[in-house]
């Protein structure tokens, strides 16, 4: 027993690339541990540039890809025990995703508020009374209402509104903690801050933890509590947020945060920070590795 929400130790995921002849295997994600505490909720970010094992992990997270290696806990109970369709709708009920693209997470055919109703009886156990009742509150805490999303396809609503109703969507369980891989770097960046927002009230007002897994280090820089910084798939620098951003130690770190710096002369983590303090005054923009 560790008491822990989430552990991951020593989890690794090993991939074979190439042609048969010349076929060379290599570790997706290498050897990464590091766990979350279950009475304090909290934000972690995954920081890594593209290719460094970010959505893989996601996935070993949420038991949709297995690890080759370590084990992967959530309340104490090993991810590989999750098995059988009442065993994995109960871990769905706890964890909950949230993916990049929203446009690839709704079909393009089908109506939005579907996706909603099936989760609010299929994971909520809504009555069928009560489903949209349970949608509405969901959409209403991502600043939506069913009233403006009910019978649209996903082209009829803006990326920020899709990502959004995805997040309600997550919700809908309430879950005790989030993944969430990249969920705003689709987003135009004018919504980004408000997205990033969200997650801070739904940590602090509904208790949520949450996985944030982002290459952008100034809205990791904002939420987050504590940081991973993972490069190749292992994990090169751990800590608390402020404090690795502020004084990063490793030299992979170092390069990641002035690229940020130099994306426009302007320290954008100041430009957050500053922002910070008055949620309603957004940067207008945050460059993006
Ligand atoms: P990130 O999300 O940080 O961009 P990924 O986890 O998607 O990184 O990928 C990490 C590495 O693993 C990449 O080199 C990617 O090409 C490789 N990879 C991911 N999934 C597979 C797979 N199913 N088979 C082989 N290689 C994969
Ligand atoms: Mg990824």
């Amino acid at each position: 027993m560790t008491g822990a929400l989430l552990s991951l130790e020593g989890v690794t995921k090993g991939y074979s690339t190439g042609g048969l002849l010349a076929r060379t295997a290599f570790n997706a994600v290498d050897d990464v541990s590091f766990a979350l505490n279950a009475s304090q909720p909290e934000i972690f970010a995954i920081i890594g540039e593209s290719g460094s094992g970010k959505t893989t992990l996601a996935r070993m997270i949420l038991n949709t890809v297995f690890a080759s290696a370590g084990t992967i806990r959530f309340r104490d109970k090993p991810l590989a025990a999750v098995r059988g369709r009442k065993a994995r709708l109960d871990f769905m009920r706890q964890v909950q995703p949230i993916f990049q693209n929203p446009y690839e997470a709704f079909n393009p055919l089908k109506r939005v508020d579907r996706y909603l109703y099936a989760t609010a009886l299929r994971l909520a156990r809504a009555g069928k009374g009560e489903v949209d009742g349970v949608c509405d509150e969901a959409l209403r805490k991502v600043g939506l209402s069913l009233a403006e999303i009910r019978g649209r396809f996903p082209h009829e609503l803006s990326g920020g509104q899709l990502q959004r109703t995805a997040i309600a969507r997550a919700l809908i369980p309430r879950p005790a903690l989030l993944v969430a891989d990249e969920p705003v770097s689709m987003v135009d960046a004018s919504l980004r801050m408000s997205i990033v927002y969200l997650f801070k009230t739904l940590r602090d007002e509904l208790g949520m933890s949450i996985v944030y897994i982002t290459h952008d280090l100034a809205t990791a820089y904002y939420i987050s509590d504590r940081i991973i910084i993972m490069q190749k798939g292992r994990v090169v620098e751990a800590g608390d947020a402020r404090a690795v951003l502020d004084n990063p130690q490793h030299p992979y770190s170092k390069l990641l945060k002035s690229a940020v710096l130099s994306a426009d002369g302007v320290g954008a983590m100041e430009q957050v920070t500053a922002s910070a303090s008055n949620p309603r005054v957004l940067p207008a923009d945050i460059p993006t590795l």
